[in-house]
């Protein structure tokens, strides 16, 4: 590893990791994994690493994704027009068939890929496998189209394949008729968090948390209550929207806290679980 790393150094990291590592054990925690954190290898490769490390100290990881970086790059090879709606993307039959295309054939694979070469094998799902999400359109359609809201988790299919392996679930489903839809995958991972009573949800983006001034870097909302982040959400837009009312939602539902942090630093979500040093923005009741 690091060379120059006193090893007094790393002893202490690791006294320092222990009551976490005591404190986590058996707890489920669910990770939204996406945008920057997803776009270069080598922090694939550190996520796989992390998640298999968490797997092995005896939390119960279950990964929420989306691809969207991936979605737009195929959409626009396509020439298919891409259109956010308040971080949401504008979806008609077509964008719902490359979303999912895409998610499964190309992102989900790869993620379970990764985990299974370090060591933990994985399964991976969409909310139509074992009916793990019951769909109904957004409630703004009109604007939208067919992006979905997840009306129902259900947990059975992911507390099975948790006994053994890590579930990693793609964002998309469909309704009772059949119809798929596009799922935001901060909100899905949010409704998977509350309906598994996770410890924690973790949502790993491009940025260092919740931005008081989206502009400016430094004025990182480090801690925030439900109160305080519904109060705050009017004046919030872009991605950041649907992150933090899947935070509330987890809450709401019974999630201790909900963790935003940076996904482009390396091993975050290690740095985030298991040192006293909190990155990012922490949501709690
Ligand atoms: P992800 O793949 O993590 O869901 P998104 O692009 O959907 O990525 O959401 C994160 C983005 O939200 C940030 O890159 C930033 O551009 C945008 N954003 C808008 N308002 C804020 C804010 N107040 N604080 C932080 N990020 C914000
Ligand atoms: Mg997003």
């Amino acid at each position: 590893m690091n060379e120059e790393r006193a090893p007094a150094a790393s002893v202490e990291t690791l006294l320092e990791a222990l009551p976490y590592i005591r404190d986590f054990h058996g707890r489920t925690v669910v990770i939204k994994y996406g945008g920057a954190a997803m776009r270069e290898e080598e922090l694939r490769e550190g996520f796989a690493t992390d998640v298999v490390l968490l797997k092995y100290v005896g939390l119960n990881p279950v990964i929420v994704h989306g691809g969207g970086p991936d979605i737009t790059s195929y959409m626009e090879r396509l020439g298919m027009e891409v259109r956010f709606v308040e971080g949401v993307r504008v979806s008609d039959p077509e964008t719902v068939e490359v979303a999912k295309m895409v998610l499964l054939g190309k992102v989900n694979a790869d993620i379970v890929s990764r985990l299974n070469r370090h060591g933990q094998p994985a399964v991976g799902l969409s909310g139509d496998d074992g009916a793990l999400f019951q769909i109904r359109p957004h409630v703004d359609a009109e604007r939208v189209g067919l992006v979905g809201e997840v009306e129902r988790v259900d947990v059975d299919v992911l507390n099975h394949i948790a006994e053994d392996y890590i579930p990693v679930v793609a964002s998309a489903g469909a309704d009772r008729e059949g119809n798929s839809y596009n799922v935001n995958a901060d909100a899905a991972a949010g409704k998977v968090a509350a309906a598994l009573q996770a410890h924690k949800a973790i949502f790993l983006t491009d940025v260092a948390g919740w931005l008081a001034d989206a502009e400016d870097p430094a004025s990182l909302i480090s801690r925030a209550s439900v109160d305080e982040v519904t109060g705050a959400m009017g004046g919030v837009a872009g991605g950041m929207r649907p992150k933090l009312g899947a935070c509330v939602e987890a809450i709401r539902g019974g999630v201790q806290s909900a963790h935003i942090i940076d996904g482009s630093k390396p091993h975050s979500l290690l740095l985030e679980l298991f040192t006293n040093a909190g990155i990012g923005t922490m949501v709690t009741p």
